[in-house]
């Protein structure tokens, strides 16, 4: 089969927390199971692959955001003509609340979405930070941490991505934790998310696949090690 393209958005902009590591972890367990793949970074200037599979791009301060919102903003008709055709898009923090219609900042600074998700997320002088883990429908439990001054409302064109079960999630208030549409999914959670979620990091590869109409059997792997390396982090306290 065609390697699977992920694209890596704002590599250097947008790794505030690590998040690269999800870009790693899906690279990998696609090599485990002998699969191709192909990893594009995309930054300020660069063209979007038109043959884009997976779309993952992390968190960054206020600063970045505003640093790469032009070059973001104009990608919009791109991002959300891609996110209708199906393509799989991980959003972590900042690119997931620029995923959505704007972010203001605790200042009051304006930074303007894509309009993919339909959330709007706005600063507050108190930060939400620890630990946290998810209970997801789609791919069970999500484990990872969370450091954000945005809090983000889902509009009716996004499902919450989950429940929040220890930390604060979207917003503190509605129990809610990310966003989903379509496959589009943006998420507060940092860790990397999916070195300690190997089923949502599989989710996401079947999710691919099955969007290019190919088989989406991923053989198993043996996950005792981030499964325990989630166990404990579930158990760690706020
Ligand atoms: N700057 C944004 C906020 O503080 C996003 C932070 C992040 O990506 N971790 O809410």
């Amino acid at each position: 089969m065609k390697a699977l393209r992920l694209v890596h958005l704002y590599p250097r902009e947008m790794n505030i927390y690590g998040d690269t590591g999800n870009v790693l972890v899906l690279r990998r367990r696609l090599q485990w199971r002998g699969l191709a793949v192909t990893i594009t970074p995309v930054s300020v200037g660069d063209p979007l692959p038109h043959d884009a599979d997976i779309l993952l791009g992390g968190g960054g301060q206020d600063a970045a955001q505003g640093d790469i919102g032009a070059d973001f903003a104009q990608r919009g008709p791109q991002l959300r003509a891609m996110a209708d055709d199906g393509v799989v898009m991980l959003a972590i923090c900042g690119t997931y609340q620029m995923l959505g219609h704007e972010f203001v900042t605790q200042e009051g600074r304006r930074i303007a979405g894509v309009g993919v998700l339909d959330v709007v997320t706005h600063g507050q002088p108190v930060r939400l930070i620890g630990n946290n883990w998810v209970v997801t429908p789609q791919a069970g439990r999500l484990v990872g941490y969370e450091n954000h001054s945005g809090l983000t409302t889902l509009g009716p064109g996004a499902a919450p991505l989950g429940t929040s079960q220890l930390g604060r999630g979207n917003n503190g208030k509605d129990g809610t934790e990310g966003a989903v549409r379509d496959n589009v999914i943006g998420t507060y959670l940092h860790g990397p998310v999916l070195a300690k979620s190997p089923r949502f990091a599989d989710d996401l590869l079947r999710r691919a696949y099955l969007r290019r109409g190919e088989p989406a059997e991923l053989e198993p792997i043996d996950d005792a090690l981030p499964e325990l390396a989630a166990r404990v982090a579930v158990g760690r306290p706020r």
